[in-house]
């Protein structure tokens, strides 16, 4: 029994994949648990400790109960990954993510001595880590997972999965509807996974996501990043038509309520530039630009992207991953000047997002940053590129209705596969999101309405709150039962 644990309390144990869009909400959800009682322990492998260890750190001077740190090695040698490379975003290139999901797949070992070691009565693990099902069963612990997206976008991969809206379609029609959902889904064929960009070299990968959707129904139950009020139907529709356990517990980055909570989230702080920067700016005039973790665009669309920030005519803060400027069109940063900020590397997000300077916030619709956009109650551009982030667009375009597409329409991990959005749609759809017409008067209200939804949800009392504590409960009375 690791220190700190009695028979009262709930030992849990997390471990999420190693990338930042889930590691970062599974800290968050480490820190709602330990917040209420739980001995937690957070697995991951040593580089990936600079992400963590001030948030932990400050978590653990301040409250009564702490989180504990747990490292298993990450085998670098047996993938042929440069060493300290231990997190998706530090990869080369998408290729490279076949050794990621590799070396992943080798930790099934040390998973298991650190579960014979430490006993925890339950684990909370990542979706992409199916294995860790097995494992905690083979050591009578039940798995719980961490759903890193939310309600609508697993409701909509069930009805292509369940109903095959692709297949019947008659190869003329670009469109398809999402059969059995709560409202009229529409999206273009080309915006879902086509599976032979997972190319039959990649079978690490193609092992992953057949043993995902083999245990998912097998595990104790999912925990999800969402709020009830948000997407009711959707909570509704996946308990009847899945009949799986879940609990909606989010938004967790709620957690993050101190400016150094927001600002050191991820790792790096450098919040005092753009801090600055926004400081001067009238209250709801800018628009943020991030497009996550991951995310890499070819250089003839960053400078599309350049164009059309400009051309918007709104100030912006751009965070570009891309360290090199070649794309950066000739004496652009002197006509930006004043009006628009790039900022290279890791963006303290959850600071920029709820500052009172930023009215809008273009988004690859990656779940994490969609939700903390809705949690800042602000209107979003919505430009998706892989995973389930076109899912999320229409969650928050036609459900939700405080998005507005900028037109992206093809899925494609590598940045060379999408076809360039140009700059006059972008500058247009800016100009609406931010705009004074009656549409975007609209959708700011309903996103300022699902802002204040979402602290609800999270308060004591709150739809989510509440959740998390039922989950709780439940686990707390397996325990006494096992003893
Ligand atoms: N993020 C950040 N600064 C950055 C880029 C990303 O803080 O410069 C955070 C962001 O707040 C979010 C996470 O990283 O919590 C990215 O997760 P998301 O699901 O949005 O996208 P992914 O990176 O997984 O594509």
């Amino acid at each position: 029994m690791p220190r700190g644990s009695t028979v009262q309390s709930l030992n849990v144990l997390f471990f999420p994949f190693l990338a930042p869009g889930h590691i970062l909400p599974m800290v968050d959800l480490a820190k709602l648990f330990a917040a209420r009682g739980a001995v937690v322990t957070f697995l991951t492998t040593p580089a990936n400790s600079v992400l963590i260890q001030p948030t932990i750190d400050r978590f653990n001077s301040s409250a009564t109960s702490s989180i504990r740190l747990h490292f298993i090695p990450f085998p670098f040698a047996a993938v042929g990954l440069p060493e300290g490379c231990e997190n998706m975003s530090s990869l080369a290139s998408f290729t490279e993510t076949q050794k990621l999901v590799k070396a992943v797949a080798l930790l099934r070992h040390p998973f298991d001595l650190v579960l014979k070691e430490l006993r925890p009565d339950c684990v909370v693990t990542d979706v992409f880590l199916p294995w860790t099902y097995e494992v905690a069963t083979e050591n009578g612990i039940p798995r719980i997972i961490f759903e890193g997206s939310n309600f609508f976008a697993s409701c909509a991969m069930d009805s292509i999965e369940r109903y095959k809206p692709l297949e019947g379609l008659p190869p003329e029609s670009e469109t398809f509807v999402l059969p059995a959902l709560p409202h009229h889904i529409e999206m273009l064929r080309s915006q879902v996974s086509d599976p032979s960009q997972i190319n039959s070299s990649m079978t690490d990968m193609i092992e992953m996501i057949k043993l995902v959707k083999e245990v998912g129904p097998k595990s104790y139950g999912l925990v999800v990043n969402s709020f009830y009020e948000m997407e009711k139907d959707y909570v509704e529709y996946y308990k009847k038509a899945m009949g799986r356990k879940a609990w909606h517990v989010g938004p967790v980055a709620l957690c993050n309520q101190e400016e150094a909570d927001k600002s050191e989230r991820g790792g790096e702080n450098r919040k005092d530039r753009v801090l600055k920067w926004l400081n001067g700016r009238k209250r709801g005039s800018v628009v943020y630009v991030c497009f996550g973790s991951l995310c890499d665009f070819t250089a003839a669309q960053l400078t599309e992207m350049a164009y059309g920030l400009e051309f918007s005519g709104h100030p912006f803060v751009w965070v570009v991953r891309n360290m090199s400027d070649e794309w950066i069109p000739e004496g652009y940063e002197e006509r930006i000047e004043g009006k628009g900020l790039i900022f290279h590397g890791w963006a303290p997000q959850l600071l920029i997002l709820n500052h009172e300077a930023v009215g809008g916030f273009i988004t690859h619709c990656g779940w994490n940053s969609s939700l903390e956009g809705i949690t800042a109650g602000l209107p979003l551009v919505t430009w998706p590129l892989f995973a389930e982030q076109f899912f999320n667009e229409r969650l928050i375009v036609d459900v939700l209705r405080i998005g507005v597409a900028v037109g992206s329409k093809v899925f494609g991990f590598r940045p060379e596969d999408r076809p360039i959005v140009n700059a006059s749609a972008l500058e247009a759809t800016v100009r609406s999101v931010m705009g004074e017409g009656e549409d975007a008067v609209e959708r700011r209200r309903r996103a300022r309405e699902l802002k204040e939804l979402a602290r609800k949800a999270m308060e004591e009392g709150g739809s989510s709150y509440n959740d998390l504590g039922i989950l709780m409960q439940e686990l707390m009375e397996r325990k006494a039962q096992s003893f």
